[in-house]
């Protein structure tokens, strides 16, 4: 569904991403664990068209989208919730969940956003707050429901827990299991390596701007120089 072949990103003079390949096949949960700064959120970026790509090819849905701009892609069904959830904090709950519907023009847009809300009650209560009021959980929270919104093919989170309560990495990664298990294709970054690959298909592994590992999620997990390097073994 989704194929990346030789991508290379800088900053300037800095190659934050360095020839890296891999696959999202149609119906997967894919895990891309790796260190501060090895490139992980580069490469989502690239991939959904905000960070210019110096080499390589994207490919999604059996064609080449690179160069194309995040609207064309989220019009595609290709949608990312950002690290730092990006919600716009001075509109309400529901207009930020009205904003993920902006390429739609269909009358189901009303029933989307009750989806939301049984998935999320804590948004539904408070559906009048102002975003930029809200805990960072109920705003990871707003930024999912606001993608979902978009009726996404597949969904890329860059780091849906950081920096939350367990309880609330709890619920977050309970979500993210469940829009899997209804048939969304899913590309989670994650530094919860255990986590990550717990809930996945299948794993690669990102250190220095390079795919180091790739495999089987049960395999990773099980792997000695994964869990001596991720998880704290
Ligand atoms: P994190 O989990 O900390 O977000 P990451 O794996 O997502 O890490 P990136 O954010 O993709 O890593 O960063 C990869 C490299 O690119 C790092 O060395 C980082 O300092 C550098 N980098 C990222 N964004 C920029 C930028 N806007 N300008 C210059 N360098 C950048």
């Amino acid at each position: 569904m989704l194929k990346v072949t030789g991508l290379k990103v800088a900053y300037g003079g800095i190659q934050a991403v360095k020839g890296v390949n891999f696959e999202v096949h149609q119906g997967e949960l894919v895990s891309l664990i790796g260190a501060n700064g090895a490139g992980k959120t580069t490469t989502l970026k690239a991939v959904t068209g905000t960070q210019p790509v110096a080499e390589g090819t994207i490919e999604y849905l059996g064609r080449n989208i690179r160069g194309q701009g995040p609207w064309d892609l989220v019009k595609q069904g290709l949608v990312m919730v950002p690290e730092g959830r990006g919600t716009f904090t001075r509109m309400t709950i529901v207009e930020n969940l009205q904003m993920g519907a902006f390429i739609r023009n269909d009358n189901e847009i009303e029933d989307d956003i009750e989806m939301v809300f049984g998935k999320f009650p804590r948004l539904k209560e408070r559906r009048n707050q102002l975003a930029g009021t809200m805990s960072g959980g109920e705003q990871q929270m707003l930024a999912m429901g606001r993608a979902l919104m978009a009726r996404p093919k597949v969904l890329l989170l860059d780091e849906p827990s950081m920096g939350l309560s367990p309880i609330m990495v709890d619920k977050i990664f309970e979500v993210v299991n469940e829009i899997h298990q209804r048939g969304t294709t899913v590309l989670l970054v994650e530094q919860n390596a255990s986590r990550a690959l717990g809930l996945a298909n299948r794993g690669y592994v990102m250190d220095s701007g390079e795919i180091t590992m790739a495999g089987e999620a049960k395999a990773l997990l099980n792997d000695p120089k994964v869990r001596a390097a991720y998880l704290g073994e």
